[in-house]
């Protein structure tokens, strides 16, 4: 009997002790979900000193406010901490893994090197080309405080280096497209004042035909550049005027009249009594359906139709300028409102075209909180249709 007790006591106790247990481990994983980083810290008590673990914390939470990737590394090249910015890029689970399995630019890990011999600051620019484009500068500097670590700070430079490419490129088309007629007026004049057509009436006649066309293309050229850039720069400013579409683009016809004439082509007009009322300015919408007023004459044989309409669907106003022109492949639609792209550049230039009246229509439409949608076939025309937010 006395036996029975002291195994019945044996087994209370450890009942006890199994429970208490529990209750810890419960209380630890609860601590490990609600302070995980808290935890890394005591995980890195060689990198973080008892003293200085709050700080580290403080710190390493206000870093979490910053735009750029911030990471800590330690000497061996292993992951430490990683701002929020940076788990949004890289992904989590990489606290504790090599620093080369997250970045394997050779140029970081090169200047990380440096940096852990030196103890200096190191700045390296990274310019990656696949999968996809890239750039970033990394700023890798020894932590001030402990100095088994290494910060570093990577600054996405990707959008900035595109807008950048960009803005030169432009320069280098433009200038391009100035230099050609340029030429061929120099061209002109040497021939008429040195060369063959010196003292050759009928030749200096022609030759001076061709300068006054390349002249003009000269004029266009810089019309619609000044344009485009008067546009970019007001991009943000709503047009705020009450607008009637049916007027605007009634005095659109109007002033295309001769060419439309010369090229036989009769346009049919039908404007929807609920679609006329439009909040805009008066010579963006002009300059709007002139140039796809122009463009449908320009692609279409003599004799082909134009199609214009107004009408209201879902709260927008869809004004559609419809030809049956010469159309345009499917793949190059999204293309044909990138400045100076086009399709038959040949054509475009023999009937005067800048390659800028899309890109000019696309701002503006952007500018009236609208759309430019395009739909077109080769061979059978094409449709631009503007929708606007209606009033
Ligand atoms: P461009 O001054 O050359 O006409 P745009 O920017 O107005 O320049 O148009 C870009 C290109 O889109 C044109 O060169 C042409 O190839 C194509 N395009 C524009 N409008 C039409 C249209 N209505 N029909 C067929 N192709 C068109």
């Amino acid at each position: 009997m006395e036996i029975l007790l002291y195994i019945l006591i044996f087994i209370i106790f450890f009942l006890i002790i199994f429970l208490i247990i529990r209750s810890l481990s419960e209380v630890s994983d609860a601590r490990s979900d609600v302070d995980k980083k808290k935890i890394i810290h005591e995980n890195n008590k060689e990198e973080f000193p008892e003293t200085l673990n709050n700080k580290h914390y403080v710190i390493e939470n206000t870093l979490d406010e910053f735009l750029d990737q911030i990471l800590i590394i330690n000497k061996f090249k292993e992951i430490v901490f990683l701002n929020k910015q940076a788990v949004l890029r890289f992904g989590e689970n990489f606290e504790g893994k090599h620093l080369a399995s997250l970045l394997r630019a050779p140029e970081i890990l090169e200047s990380f090197d440096r940096c852990l011999d030196t103890n200096e600051k190191q700045v390296v620019e990274v310019e990656i080309k696949n999968p996809i484009y890239q750039f970033f500068s990394a700023t890798i500097f020894p932590h001030p405080v402990n100095n088994n670590l290494i910060i570093i700070v990577l600054r996405d430079l990707t959008e900035i280096a595109k807008v950048q490419k960009l803005k030169s490129d432009f320069v280098a088309n433009a200038s391009h497209e100035l230099r050609t007629p340029l030429q061929s007026i120099k061209l002109g004049l040497e021939t008429i004042s040195q060369g063959h057509a010196k003292n050759d009436f009928e030749a200096q006649k022609k030759f001076i035909t061709i300068m006054l066309d390349q002249a003009q293309r000269m004029e266009n050229l810089i019309r619609d550049l000044l344009s485009l850039s008067k546009i970019e720069l007001e991009e943000h400013i709503r047009p705020n005027k009450d607008i009637d579409l049916k007027d605007i683009i009634d005095h659109v016809i109007q002033t295309q009249n001769q060419a439309l004439n010369k090229n036989q082509i009769s346009i049919n007009f039908d404007c929807k009594k609920d679609a006329r009322k439009i909040v805009g300015d008066r010579d963006k919408l002009i300059e709007i359906f002139s140039n796809l007023l122009e463009n449908s004459i320009k692609y279409s044989e003599k004799g082909k139709n134009i199609h214009i309409s107004s009408k209201k669907k879902n709260g927008l106003i869809l004004v559609s300028v419809k030809d049956s022109g010469v159309g345009i492949p499917k793949e190059l639609i999204p293309r044909v409102t990138e400045r100076f792209f086009r399709v038959d550049p040949e054509k475009s230039k023999k009937v005067g075209g800048t390659g800028l009246g899309l890109a000019i229509v696309k701002h503006l439409v952007l500018q009236h909180r609208g759309e430019l949608n395009i739909l077109s076939e080769e061979g059978k025309g094409s449709e631009f249709i503007v929708s606007f937010p209606s009033q």
